[in-house]
């Protein structure tokens, strides 16, 4: 049976034991596009993807699953290579502890995405980035597009063309990174990681 076959059967939740870490060659490969129409199967792991993350924000769940909370997932981080990722960023509550009106800026998953277009200016997480095949931290500021063009198909295999800046844009960049194979520190300036250049806006 299929990595993608196990995680996908209905009483299956993705959990901690099924992403890699890093040192797994696969967080190293490009992957695989997937094919239109969507098959039921990365139709259905693209939903599991998402209810980790769901499940990962829960205090309940993420207690009964020993999840970290995570904001992003890439299909290579369950060992399955394709370009498969999932994000979901809740909004904040209001300064009354009241919840937002609309729960998350963003919940998507993206079949295929593609950075189309992006600013010039860049932009890095004031407190840096984590990963959740990551199991260190690792500090400096991870440099990013500020602002990006992403197209992608959604999970009715319609093509979405989406703008994006600020805490999205660098998630999204994150997940697009996985399907590459490329890991958030190696964009951190080694010498210098917290060197700040001309124009780098730095988000809270
Ligand atoms: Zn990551």
């Amino acid at each position: 049976m299929s990595v993608q076959e196990r995680l996908i059967k209905p009483a299956h939740l993705i959990d901690m034991d099924d992403i890699i870490r890093e040192g797994n060659p696969t967080l190293r490969e490009v992957a695989e596009e997937v094919t239109l129409p969507l098959s039921d199967e990365d139709i259905i792991l693209g939903e599991k993807m998402l209810q980790f993350l769901k499940n990962s924000q829960d205090p309940v769940m993420a207690e009964k699953l020993g999840l970290r909370g995570g904001v992003g997932l890439a299909a290579p981080q369950l060992d399955i290579k394709k370009r498969i990722i999932a994000v979901l960023v809740p909004n904040p509550e209001d300064a009354e502890g009241n919840p937002p009106t609309e729960a998350y800026s963003i919940q998507e998953i993206m079949y295929n995405p593609k950075i189309v277009a992006h600013s010039v200016q860049n932009a890095a997480l004031a407190d840096g980035e984590g990963c959740l095949s990551v199991d260190r931290p690792v500090e400096g500021y991870v440099i990013r597009h500020s602002r990006v063009t992403v197209e992608y198909f959604d999970k009715n295999g319609q093509a979405q063309k989406i703008k994006l800046k600020g805490y999205n844009s660098i998630v999204v960049q994150h997940e697009i990174d996985h399907i590459n194979g490329v890991m958030f520190y190696d964009r951190i300036n080694i010498a210098e990681p917290f060197k700040v250049e001309d124009g780098l806006i730095l988000l809270d």
